[in-house]
């Protein structure tokens, strides 16, 4: 062998490292939504999350992809999916992470602080990977709607709640902990879930309730080896929410045929499927015909956890662009040293933190429901916190690339996880609700009677900090009243946002991080690329904050 060169101003890669005790951005987060929180368990988790092992894991979860196996080698249906050992051993660190329906348990509801911690797991965990995050957030969001079925939820909260996980495809009272996903969208509608076309048949009563036996397909159906399934299908009174469980009680598997999974751009490790459901077994939860409404609060809070994940990917990719800009060096300086540079990577630390205020800040609203002003934010920021955070999320991953350079465009080793979030950020403004879908929900909850009064109490603690963030606040009323249609609607969001951001940022981020935050998004001083912040910016205070160890 010939040695040709030595491999010299490359980086250590961003390794064993506390994804917790390195991010300022969400521990001033928690000390402004959980000021009694103990954090002892993030930053235990922070260290595990981080850990070389970790990442192995989540690179083999997405290099050995789930395989489906429809039939058994003599011809009889078995619709399995099989992932490699490392999906499950990250399954495992989520639930024992409790990060799955364990806010709903009575044990953790007694802190007040269940949502918001699991929130600030929820992303630390996307952080290591998103993947298996979508049957572990489906299982989190399931419990307000399946509760509106008193008996089934009676059986199946101490399953959903419990810190276990059993992949294993059997009856539920046979394993310690489940899963849960939903099944909404068909071929012809997906937004438009009223054009649902799967059939429920009444087959009588029984200790569930109201029994159905369900024909039809979903077009998109993540996580088909869940233990149970909200669904959308038709009956007599219209499109109704129905709880569909893999294995009868019989230990048969229900009629839920894997047709096949999905060759996605990303989030490879979790198996999409198409399905078809030929006489399924299902039982109504809520009231017939009620359908939307009900499972869209299973919607409400996945739509949380599309906020909290694309803020998780954002801090990750950050955390490497800003390892690999403090060790290589261009043009006799570390290219972190390099003036333009620094620009780049403070205005993706400012987006960063603003992502981390805002969708912790919802995390709190579902921690305070006895509260009026909570409810109304819990309503109103979800559709901003998913349109405007996960619009966001490609256009940063793009550009966080970049401060890798050509080594940012590369799959193969540690630094390939760059290319995994560039292909995973579109998903989390897809799914559970396009941008389009959100803007418009916006405009429906702002035009609700106690909406103007509860965000103008909500941006009330930054009056007096900025004036561009006081003329926003000032305009936001009448712009909501003038609105005669939809056109406008994204533009409202992302003012919306912009506003309770800066807000936020006013209350939990050092000032310099605020008035760069007003001056670029909300001031106008900024172009339409990253790293176009004023001259007079404090980049030091904003990237020392930003670092990841
Ligand atoms: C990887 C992946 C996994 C998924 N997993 C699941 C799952 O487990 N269960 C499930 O039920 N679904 C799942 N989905 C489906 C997802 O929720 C839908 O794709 C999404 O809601 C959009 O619906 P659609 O694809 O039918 O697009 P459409 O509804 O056709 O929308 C297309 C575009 O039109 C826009 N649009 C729609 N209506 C309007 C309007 N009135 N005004 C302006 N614009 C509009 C939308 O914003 C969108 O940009 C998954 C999707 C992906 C990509």
């Amino acid at each position: 062998m010939n040695t040709t060169h030595d491999v010299f101003n490359q980086p250590d890669p961003l390794v064993d490292y506390n994804l917790f005790d390195g991010n300022r951005a969400l521990q001033s987060a928690l000390q402004l939504n959980a000021p009694s929180l103990d954090t002892a368990e993030l930053s235990a988790l922070g260290a595990t999350l981080g850990s070389e092992a970790m990442q192995t894991h989540a690179r083999l979860a997405n290099a050995h992809t789930p395989e489906l196996h429809s039939h058994d080698r003599f011809g009889r249906r078995i619709d399995q999916v099989e992932f490699h050992p490392s999906y499950h051993a990250l399954m495992e660190v989520a639930t024992g992470a409790g990060l799955h329906g364990t806010p709903f348990a009575a044990s953790e509801q007694a802190t007040c602080h269940a949502h918001t911690r699991r929130a600030a797991a929820f992303m630390m965990f996307t952080e290591t990977e998103p993947s298996m995050l979508c049957p572990i957030s489906m299982t989190y969001a399931v419990t307000p709607a399946l509760r509106t079925n008193p008996a089934i939820y009676a059986d199946w909260a101490p399953q959903l709640t419990r810190r276990a996980y059993d992949p294993a495809l059997k009856l539920w009272r046979n394993k310690p902990g489940v899963t849960m996903g939903m099944g909404m969208t068909e071929k012809q509608g997906g937004s438009d879930v009223r054009a649902n076309t799967t059939r429920a048949e009444p087959e009588g009563t029984d200790a569930w309730g109201q029994r159905f036996s369900v024909t039809g397909h979903k077009w998109f159906f993540s996580a088909p080896m869940c233990d149970a399934f909200l669904i959308l299908a038709q009956t007599s009174s219209g499109l109704s929410c129905l709880f569909l469980p893999r294995v009868l009680q019989d230990g048969s598997l229900n009629a839920i045929r894997i047709q096949r999974l999905k060759d996605k751009l990303g989030n490879k490790a979790n198996a999409s499927s198409e399905v078809e459901f030929h006489g399924a077994t299902a039982w109504l939860v809520g009231e017939e015909g009620r359908g939307i409404p009900q499972i869209l609060e299973m919607g409400t809070m996945t739509r949380l956890d599309c906020a909290l994940g694309t803020s998780g990917l954002m801090r990750q990719a950050l955390s490497i662009a800003l390892n690999h800009t403090s060790q290589r060096q261009a043009f006799g300086k570390r290219l972190i040293d390099q003036p333009l540079m620094r620009n780049v990577l403070a205005d993706l630390a400012l987006e960063s933190e603003a992502a981390t205020a805002l969708s912790m800040r919802l995390a709190r609203a579902f921690d305070r429901q006895a509260d009026a002003h909570e409810r109304v934010m819990a309503r109103l920021l979800t559709p901003i916190a998913k349109f405007w955070i996960c619009k966001r999320g490609s256009h940063f991953a793009q550009e966080a690339m970049e401060c890798l350079g050509g080594n940012g465009y590369v799959e193969e080793g540690g630094q390939g996880v760059m290319a995994r979030i560039y292909r995973e950020m579109p998903l989390n403004s897809i799914w559970e609700g396009a941008g389009n879908i959100m803007a418009i929900d916006l405009l429906r909850a702002l035009r609700k009677a106690d909406a103007a009064a509860a965000l103008a109490h909500e941006l009330a603690p930054a009056r007096g900090a900025h004036p561009a963030l006081d003329r926003l606040a000032a305009a936001l009323p009448t712009r909501v009243e003038a609105m005669a249609t939809e056109i406008e609607a994204r533009r409202l969001a992302q003012d919306v946002a912009l506003a309770v951001q800066a807000a936020l940022l006013a209350q939990s981020a050092p000032a310099e991080v605020f008035s760069a935050f007003c001056e670029s998004r909300i001031g106008g001083n900024w172009g339409h690329a990253f790293g176009t912040l004023a001259a007079q910016t404090d980049f030091d205070t904003i990237l020392t904050r930003a670092q990841p160890r």
